[in-house]
This record gives structure tokens, C-alpha cells and sequence, in this order.
């Protein structure tokens, strides 16, 4: 399911970006034109687009959790060195590698 995600969320905001941009396009040259901008209904579509884009490319790469922090584990006293010191703070063993 993540797999899907993964894959529509970029798709979709870069939808989003591409309206964005013919909708400027648009939108400046026709000031040069006596014609009113006909594709000024891109920018509605395009900011929910990339709203929508957002939240898939959120839950598709799971950015909210699991952040990375590296643990080390003492081969002394087995304490869990999580603020990979070179000592370790309960035994002072030596953790350089
Ligand atoms: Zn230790």
C-alpha cells in the first residue's frame, strides 16, 4: 500500500507544480493580449493538488517517525549507548571502533 504512495504522492504534486506554472504562464501572457486568461483556474486545482501531493509523499516515505539516532550496544555491561559517546557511560568501556 506504501508502495502506491510512494509513487502517486510525487506524481501528483508535480501535477500541482506543472498547473501552477501554465497557470502564470497563461496569466502573464495574456496581459499583453486583450483575452482574459482562460487557464486561470489551474492555480484552484493545483494548490490541492499539492496539498494532496504532501500528505501521500508523507505517509508513502514515512517521514513523522522513525528517525534514525544511532545506538550502540556495550560489549561490557550490554548498556545501551544512546548518544554514541566514545566511552560508555555506565562501565567506561571503550566504544571507538
Ligand atoms: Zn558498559
Amino acid at each position: 500500500m506504501r508502495k502506491i504512495f510512494k509513487i502517486i504522492g510525487p506524481l501528483v504534486l508535480l501535477i500541482g507544480i506543472i498547473l501552477i506554472i501554465v497557470g502564470f504562464i497563461d496569466f502573464f501572457s495574456s496581459i499583453t493580449k486583450p483575452t482574459p486568461p482562460t487557464k486561470f483556474y489551474f492555480f484552484f486545482i493545483s494548490f490541492p493538488l499539492i496539498f494532496v501531493g504532501f500528505v501521500l509523499n508523507s505517509i508513502g516515505f514515512n517521514k513523522t517517525n522513525k528517525q534514525k539516532t544511532p545506538t550502540k550496544k556495550c560489549p561490557s555491561c550490554g548498556a545501551i549507548n544512546k548518544n554514541n559517546e566514545d566511552n560508555c557511560p555506565y562501565c567506561d568501556y571503550s566504544l571507538k571502533e
